[in-house]
């Protein structure tokens, strides 16, 4: 079975306020999209990356070994453009937001765990944790409590088979917020997996900090496994 993965990296990040797109930050000596390559490609064995038109030489001195390819206006058509450059024999593909760029890979292996079990895709969500209430009206009078434990955040990888995913934005319609919603709307079965905090979308600039944690406690980490690694080898 082979997975791939698209990772959408084609964003501007204006409200990042950062003079490149928001995947080229660097956080901790690498940039988002590098970060979100290294970990999806400890699930994938094929990865094609949607950066903007204006930056492909960057994407592709950053990320060799990536097929990078233009993303279009909204992330439903960069999804899609990422979509036809997957190789052929592609069964399972991890739809994946660079920005998200901390989501471990325990998390992609679930996804994909999920739809080898049989489900046409999954993905990973997380509880609400700020109370939630309907919007204000025109009076500015607050809305209505709603009982947030009815309630879940998406995030990504949203992994589906490849032939599911590829017959949903064939036939589905434009606008969707997300993959997971194109793919329900025609009847495909998707699975909720548990998300992670390290999955949030780096968004505002504040989230840079909390981004260089992540970074370097992942740093941290690999070099822990690859010590160890190391000493099990010596020791055969
Ligand atoms: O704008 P937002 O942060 O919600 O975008 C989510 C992801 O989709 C980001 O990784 C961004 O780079 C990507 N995107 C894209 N093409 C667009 C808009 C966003 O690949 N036209």
């Amino acid at each position: 079975m082979t997975i791939a993965a698209v990772i959408t990296a084609a964003g501007s990040g204006t409200r990042l306020g950062a003079d490149v797109p928001k995947a080229l930050v660097p956080v901790h000596g690498r940039s988002l999209v590098e970060w979100a390559v290294a970990e999806a490609s400890t699930v994938a064995t094929d990865i094609v990356v949607t950066a903007p038109r204006s930056h492909l030489e960057a994407f592709r001195a950053a990320l060799p070994g990536v097929t990078v390819v233009a993303g279009g206006a909204d992330r439903q058509s960069s999804v899609a453009a990422g979509l036809d450059a997957l190789p052929a024999g592609a069964s399972i593909v991890l739809i994946h937001d660079a920005a998200r760029a901390f989501q471990p890979a325990a998390v992609m292996r679930a996804t994909v765990d999920a739809v080898r079990g049989g489900a046409d895709g999954a993905i990973p969500v997380v509880d609400v944790i700020d109370t939630l209430v309907t919007a204000p009206g025109r009076d500015g009078e607050v809305g209505d409590p709603v009982d947030r434990a009815q309630f879940r955040a998406v995030q990504t990888p949203q992994t589906f088979r490849v032939a599911a995913i590829l017959d949903a934005h064939h036939r589905g319609k434009p606008g969707a917020t997300d993959d997971a919603t194109l793919a329900r709307e025609l009847g495909y079965r998707v699975l909720a997996v548990p998300g992670h905090e390290d999955g949030f979308k780096v968004t505002r600039p504040a989230d840079l900090s909390l981004a260089k944690d992540c970074a370097t406690r992942r740093q941290a980490e690999h070099e822990i496994e690859s010590g160890a690694a190391r000493l099990s080898r010596e020791d055969s």
